[in-house]
Protein backbone atom coordinates (compact mmCIF):
# COMPACT_ATOMS: atom_id res chain seq x y z
CA UNK A 1 0.00 0.00 0.00
CA UNK A 2 2.96 2.53 0.73
CA UNK A 3 5.02 1.38 -2.55
CA UNK A 4 4.93 3.71 -5.75
CA UNK A 5 4.48 0.29 -7.42
CA UNK A 6 0.70 0.08 -5.45
CA UNK A 7 0.14 3.92 -6.14
CA UNK A 8 1.92 5.79 -8.59
CA UNK A 9 0.51 9.62 -7.59
CA UNK A 10 2.24 11.06 -4.72
CA UNK A 11 -0.09 11.44 -1.59
CA UNK A 12 -1.81 14.61 -0.33
CA UNK A 13 -2.88 14.24 3.41
CA UNK A 14 -5.33 16.66 4.22
CA UNK A 15 -4.92 18.20 7.99
CA UNK A 16 -8.06 20.32 8.05
CA UNK A 17 -6.96 22.95 5.45
CA UNK A 18 -3.76 21.91 5.24
CA UNK A 19 -2.25 20.08 2.17
CA UNK A 20 0.74 17.96 3.39
CA UNK A 21 2.99 16.33 0.42
CA UNK A 22 1.76 19.25 -2.28
CA UNK A 23 2.91 21.81 -3.89
CA UNK A 24 3.42 24.11 -0.37
CA UNK A 25 6.36 23.09 2.11
CA UNK A 26 4.85 22.94 5.52
CA UNK A 27 6.83 23.97 8.63
CA UNK A 28 6.00 22.29 12.30
CA UNK A 29 7.68 24.32 14.52
CA UNK A 30 7.70 24.67 18.08
CA UNK A 31 9.54 23.34 21.54
CA UNK A 32 10.48 19.84 22.44
CA UNK A 33 8.31 19.94 25.07
CA UNK A 34 5.31 21.64 26.63
CA UNK A 35 6.29 23.25 29.45
CA UNK A 36 3.94 25.74 30.53
CA UNK A 37 1.25 27.60 29.47
CA UNK A 38 3.36 30.95 28.75
CA UNK A 39 6.15 29.27 27.33
CA UNK A 40 3.83 27.26 24.70
CA UNK A 41 1.58 29.90 23.96
CA UNK A 42 4.72 31.79 23.13
CA UNK A 43 6.41 29.96 21.30
CA UNK A 44 2.98 29.27 18.97
CA UNK A 45 2.83 33.09 18.84
CA UNK A 46 5.88 33.28 17.33
CA UNK A 47 6.61 30.45 14.76
CA UNK A 48 3.01 31.18 13.17
CA UNK A 49 5.05 34.82 12.89
CA UNK A 50 7.78 33.18 11.10
CA UNK A 51 5.12 31.14 8.77
CA UNK A 52 4.64 27.95 10.34
CA UNK A 53 2.04 26.20 9.73
CA UNK A 54 1.83 23.65 12.36
CA UNK A 55 2.68 23.75 16.20
CA UNK A 56 4.78 20.71 17.36
CA UNK A 57 5.67 20.24 20.97
CA UNK A 58 5.08 16.95 23.33
CA UNK A 59 2.98 16.54 26.54
CA UNK A 60 4.22 13.10 26.61
CA UNK A 61 8.33 12.60 26.42
CA UNK A 62 10.12 10.02 25.81
CA UNK A 63 13.05 10.16 27.72
CA UNK A 64 16.64 8.46 27.99
CA UNK A 65 16.46 8.96 31.69
CA UNK A 66 13.52 8.03 34.03
CA UNK A 67 14.75 11.43 36.41
CA UNK A 68 14.57 13.72 33.41
CA UNK A 69 10.99 15.59 33.03
CA UNK A 70 8.80 13.39 31.29
CA UNK A 71 6.08 16.07 30.16
CA UNK A 72 2.97 17.79 31.37
CA UNK A 73 0.71 14.76 30.10
CA UNK A 74 -3.16 15.96 29.27
CA UNK A 75 -2.32 19.43 30.73
CA UNK A 76 0.26 19.64 28.03
CA UNK A 77 -2.62 18.60 25.60
CA UNK A 78 -4.83 21.27 26.40
CA UNK A 79 -2.48 24.01 26.15
CA UNK A 80 -1.95 22.50 22.43
CA UNK A 81 -5.31 22.86 22.20
CA UNK A 82 -5.23 26.61 23.79
CA UNK A 83 -2.47 27.65 21.20
CA UNK A 84 -4.22 25.99 18.29
CA UNK A 85 -7.35 28.12 19.30
CA UNK A 86 -5.23 31.36 19.63
CA UNK A 87 -3.06 30.95 16.39
CA UNK A 88 -5.15 28.52 13.83
CA UNK A 89 -1.93 26.69 13.82
CA UNK A 90 -2.25 22.88 13.70
CA UNK A 91 -1.22 20.40 16.30
CA UNK A 92 1.19 17.47 16.15
CA UNK A 93 2.10 15.64 19.34
CA UNK A 94 3.38 12.21 19.80
CA UNK A 95 1.61 9.38 21.49
CA UNK A 96 3.45 6.88 23.41
CA UNK A 97 1.20 3.79 23.99
CA UNK A 98 -2.11 2.58 23.65
CA UNK A 99 -3.50 3.33 26.90
CA UNK A 100 -2.52 7.18 26.44
CA UNK A 101 -3.59 7.10 22.37
CA UNK A 102 -7.51 7.62 22.75
CA UNK A 103 -6.69 10.87 25.04
CA UNK A 104 -3.89 12.16 22.83
CA UNK A 105 -6.10 11.23 19.37
CA UNK A 106 -8.95 13.93 21.31
CA UNK A 107 -6.66 17.10 21.02
CA UNK A 108 -4.03 15.94 18.42
CA UNK A 109 -4.33 16.92 14.38
CA UNK A 110 -2.16 15.06 13.71
CA UNK A 111 -0.41 11.74 16.00
CA UNK A 112 3.37 11.38 15.94
CA UNK A 113 5.12 7.81 16.35
CA UNK A 114 8.29 8.43 18.14
CA UNK A 115 11.75 7.32 16.53
CA UNK A 116 11.79 4.97 19.51
CA UNK A 117 8.17 3.37 18.61
CA UNK A 118 8.94 2.90 14.80
CA UNK A 119 8.49 -0.64 15.18
CA UNK A 120 6.18 -0.85 18.33
CA UNK A 121 3.64 -2.75 16.15
CA UNK A 122 0.76 -3.10 18.04
CA UNK A 123 0.80 0.64 18.96
CA UNK A 124 0.97 1.01 14.59
CA UNK A 125 -1.85 -1.19 14.47
CA UNK A 126 -3.92 1.08 17.06
CA UNK A 127 -3.03 4.08 15.14
CA UNK A 128 -3.99 2.91 12.09
CA UNK A 129 -7.49 2.54 13.82
CA UNK A 130 -8.05 6.49 14.90
CA UNK A 131 -9.07 9.04 12.23
CA UNK A 132 -5.94 11.16 12.18
CA UNK A 133 -3.32 11.64 9.90
CA UNK A 134 0.32 9.69 11.24
CA UNK A 135 3.73 11.60 11.35
CA UNK A 136 5.71 8.34 11.02
CA UNK A 137 9.25 8.89 12.50
CA UNK A 138 12.13 6.94 11.04
CA UNK A 139 13.47 4.90 13.79
CA UNK A 140 17.32 5.33 14.96
CA UNK A 141 18.41 2.31 13.04
CA UNK A 142 16.13 1.42 11.13
CA UNK A 143 16.39 0.82 7.29
CA UNK A 144 14.14 2.44 4.58
CA UNK A 145 12.61 -0.79 3.99
CA UNK A 146 11.93 -1.31 7.58
CA UNK A 147 11.08 2.43 7.87
CA UNK A 148 7.88 1.54 4.93
CA UNK A 149 6.75 -1.37 6.25
CA UNK A 150 6.13 0.48 9.85
CA UNK A 151 4.13 2.40 7.34
CA UNK A 152 2.57 -0.66 5.94
CA UNK A 153 1.20 -1.64 9.44
CA UNK A 154 -0.47 1.06 9.28
CA UNK A 155 -2.36 1.41 6.19
CA UNK A 156 -2.79 -2.08 6.34
CA UNK A 157 -5.04 -1.24 9.22
CA UNK A 158 -6.91 1.18 7.09
CA UNK A 159 -5.36 4.91 8.12
CA UNK A 160 -4.02 5.86 4.82
CA UNK A 161 -2.72 9.35 5.69
CA UNK A 162 0.93 8.51 6.83
CA UNK A 163 3.14 11.42 6.67
CA UNK A 164 6.95 9.95 7.03
CA UNK A 165 9.38 11.81 8.74
CA UNK A 166 13.71 11.02 8.44
CA UNK A 167 14.84 12.38 12.02
CA UNK A 168 18.80 10.86 11.79
CA UNK A 169 20.34 7.57 11.95
CA UNK A 170 22.75 6.25 14.12
CA UNK A 171 26.26 5.56 12.83
CA UNK A 172 29.86 6.04 14.20
CA UNK A 173 29.90 9.53 13.55
CA UNK A 174 29.42 11.42 17.56
CA UNK A 175 30.26 15.10 17.13
CA UNK A 176 26.59 15.28 15.72
CA UNK A 177 23.25 13.84 18.02
CA UNK A 178 22.79 11.45 14.91
CA UNK A 179 23.11 11.19 10.91
CA UNK A 180 20.77 13.01 9.15
CA UNK A 181 20.02 10.70 6.02
CA UNK A 182 19.39 13.11 3.61
CA UNK A 183 19.12 10.52 0.48
CA UNK A 184 16.59 8.83 2.57
CA UNK A 185 14.46 11.46 0.81
CA UNK A 186 14.98 10.91 -2.69
CA UNK A 187 14.81 7.20 -2.13
CA UNK A 188 11.99 6.88 -0.40
CA UNK A 189 10.10 9.48 -2.92
CA UNK A 190 11.52 7.00 -5.65
CA UNK A 191 9.83 3.88 -3.59
CA UNK A 192 6.46 5.25 -2.20
CA UNK A 193 3.89 7.56 -2.79
CA UNK A 194 3.68 8.85 1.00
CA UNK A 195 4.86 12.78 1.70
CA UNK A 196 8.25 12.78 3.70
CA UNK A 197 9.26 15.42 5.66
CA UNK A 198 12.81 15.82 7.52
CA UNK A 199 13.31 16.89 11.25
CA UNK A 200 16.98 18.26 11.22
CA UNK A 201 16.64 19.12 14.85
CA UNK A 202 16.73 16.04 16.52
CA UNK A 203 19.13 14.29 13.46
CA UNK A 204 21.75 16.85 14.47
CA UNK A 205 21.19 17.83 17.89
CA UNK A 206 22.95 21.21 17.61
CA UNK A 207 21.39 24.75 16.89
CA UNK A 208 23.94 26.17 14.71
CA UNK A 209 23.57 23.02 11.96
CA UNK A 210 19.75 23.00 11.73
CA UNK A 211 19.57 25.71 9.34
CA UNK A 212 21.59 24.89 6.40
CA UNK A 213 20.32 21.12 6.84
CA UNK A 214 16.72 22.36 6.66
CA UNK A 215 17.85 24.25 3.19
CA UNK A 216 19.57 21.44 2.10
CA UNK A 217 16.31 18.86 2.61
CA UNK A 218 13.92 21.28 0.97
CA UNK A 219 16.78 21.39 -1.69
CA UNK A 220 16.39 17.49 -1.44
CA UNK A 221 12.41 17.45 -2.12
CA UNK A 222 11.12 16.94 1.38
CA UNK A 223 7.73 18.12 1.46
CA UNK A 224 8.02 19.56 4.78
CA UNK A 225 10.45 20.48 8.18
CA UNK A 226 10.08 19.40 11.87
CA UNK A 227 12.31 22.40 13.46
CA UNK A 228 12.37 22.90 17.68
CA UNK A 229 12.24 26.44 18.53
CA UNK A 230 12.24 27.36 22.11
CA UNK A 231 11.31 31.22 23.65
CA UNK A 232 14.42 30.57 25.21
CA UNK A 233 16.55 27.92 24.52
CA UNK A 234 18.98 27.97 27.62
CA UNK A 235 15.88 26.96 29.55
CA UNK A 236 14.22 24.61 27.62
CA UNK A 237 13.86 21.12 30.10
CA UNK A 238 14.33 19.13 26.57
CA UNK A 239 16.68 19.57 23.54
CA UNK A 240 17.52 22.92 24.56
CA UNK A 241 21.40 22.63 22.76
CA UNK A 242 19.06 22.27 19.23
CA UNK A 243 16.43 24.49 19.79
CA UNK A 244 16.51 27.57 17.44
CA UNK A 245 15.97 31.45 19.33
CA UNK A 246 13.25 32.92 17.50
CA UNK A 247 15.60 35.28 15.62
CA UNK A 248 17.61 32.26 14.26
CA UNK A 249 13.71 30.66 13.23
CA UNK A 250 13.20 34.00 11.15
CA UNK A 251 16.05 33.55 8.88
CA UNK A 252 15.72 29.80 8.65
CA UNK A 253 12.05 30.50 7.45
CA UNK A 254 13.49 33.31 4.82
CA UNK A 255 16.29 31.01 3.77
CA UNK A 256 14.06 27.83 3.32
CA UNK A 257 11.38 29.99 1.18
CA UNK A 258 14.17 31.28 -1.38
CA UNK A 259 15.07 27.48 -1.99
CA UNK A 260 11.41 26.47 -1.38
CA UNK A 261 10.96 28.61 -4.39
CA UNK A 262 13.53 27.64 -6.36
CA UNK A 263 12.26 24.56 -6.55
CA UNK A 264 8.35 25.75 -7.28
CA UNK A 265 7.17 25.33 -4.25
CA UNK A 266 5.75 27.69 -1.59
CA UNK A 267 6.57 28.20 1.95
C1 LIG B 1 10.30 14.54 19.21
O1 LIG B 1 10.10 14.93 18.05
O2 LIG B 1 9.82 15.13 20.17
C2 LIG B 1 11.12 13.35 19.46
C3 LIG B 1 11.19 12.79 20.66
O3 LIG B 1 11.77 12.92 18.35
P1 LIG B 1 12.38 11.46 18.02
O4 LIG B 1 11.27 10.48 18.30
O5 LIG B 1 12.72 11.60 16.59
O6 LIG B 1 13.56 11.29 18.90
MN1 LIG C 1 13.10 17.00 21.11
Amino acid sequence: LASRAFKEQDTVVKVGDLAIGGQHIHVMAGPCAVESREQLLEAAALVKAAGATLLRGGAFKPRTSPYSFQGLEEKGLQYLAEAREKTGLKIVTEVMDAGTLPMVAEYADILQIGTRNMQNFFLLREVARVDKPVLLKRGASATVEEWLMAAEYIMAGGNYNVILCERGIRTFENFTRNTLDLSAVPVVKHLSHLPVIVDPSHAIGKWRFVPPMAVAAVAAGADGLLIEVHPNPSEALCDGPQSLTPENFQTLMKDVRRVAEAMGRSL
